[in-house]
């Protein structure tokens, strides 16, 4: 893997290696990489109304500013996708697992679920983001969503890419466990050559030999925070310490790690049951957890000179 070069900076990452006074990150009312730190928190998946309503709530009261909620969820296996399953407040009992939806099903099951959590998000008066997994739905989430998150997965994909230069809501872009930040600058790049400047780099996680536990997955790249404000000064640092350390027990200690790292914000899943949550079960915290854990950064917050 190589390192970011000088070369690099003049050659291939000039734009977006470049201070750039004039960024501004925003999704609604929420602004990026300023003096506020962003805590952005809500479920891995969008069960049903009535969850994201009670998820929402436990956002605005734990004084996060954002909404999370994943209606496309890209699945390592085939089975178990969350769209074929019925919401969990229809009464109705669940779909067998083995069922592969078509991509139209899919699209629908979303837009359902993406109405929720807009709802949601407008009644607590908190922006919302999802993941978007394909280029040809763009223009639907649009009508839902306030920022779009590109997962780890999808990091490299060009039709991605250049259908989200052409939008003006703002984007999370989540760095892949195994790629260097040079690969992960060079994404960027491709975002600020098609004219795109308002997104946040997520960092969630570093693939290594060892993680301490046989569930985790990836360990955060805390040097990641002050590199990407070396390379890439401009531009806001989000940590995801859910789906990198993958559980639930290390997911506080290394939000604040980041947050005194100089990340400017988190992303992290919550449940009001974790144990129960339909997807990332190890890893959600609950709502009370939450509101301590915004207590602690907000302590932190205050002695780099930055407030919540
Ligand atoms: C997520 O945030 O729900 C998610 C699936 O993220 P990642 O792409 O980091 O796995
Ligand atoms: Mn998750």
């Amino acid at each position: 893997m190589k390192d970011i070069s000088q070369q690099d900076l003049e050659k291939n990452i000039p734009l977006v290696s470049k201070k750039d006074p004039q960024r501004e990150v925003k999704a609604g009312n929420v602004e990026f990489g300023k003096e506020k730190i962003v805590v952005i928190a809500g479920p891995c998946t969008i069960e049903s109304r009535t969850q994201i309503m009670e998820t929402a709530r436990a956002v605005k009261e734990a004084g996060a500013v954002m909404l999370r909620g994943g209606a496309f969820k890209p699945l390592t296996f085939p089975y178990g996708d969350p769209l074929a399953q019925p919401d969990s407040d229809s009464g109705q009992s669940s779909v067998d697992r083995m069922k592969v939806l078509t991509k139209k099903e899919q699209v629908e099951s979303a837009e359902r679920r993406l109405s929720y959590l807009a709802e949601a998000g407008a009644k607590y008066g908190l922006p919302v983001v999802a993941e978007i997994m394909y280029a040809s739905v763009v223009e639907m989430m649009e009508k839902y969503v306030d920022m779009f998150q590109v997962g780890y997965r999808h990091m490299f994909n060009m039709d991605l890419i250049d259908a989200l230069s052409k939008t003006k809501k703002p984007l999370l872009l989540k760095r892949h466990y195994g790629e260097s930040l040079r690969s992960f600058l060079g994404v960027a790049e491709h975002y600020e050559a098609r004219n795109k400047h308002n997104f946040a780099l997520v960092e969630r996680g570093v693939s290594v030999p060892h993680t301490h536990n046989p569930e985790s997955r990836a360990i955060i790249d805390i040097q990641a925070i002050p590199a990407l404000k070396e390379f890439a000064p401009s531009v806001p640092v989000i940590v995801d310490p859910s789906h990198s350390t993958f559980k639930r027990l290390y997911v506080s200690s290394v939000a604040r790690a980041a947050i005194a790292a100089g990340a400017d914000g988190l992303l992290i899943d919550i449940h009001s049951k974790p144990e129960e949550a339909w997807v990332d079960p190890l890893q959600a915290l609950n709502f009370e957890a939450l509101t301590k854990l915004m207590k602690e950064i907000e302590g932190i917050a205050k002695v780099l000179g930055r407030s919540m």
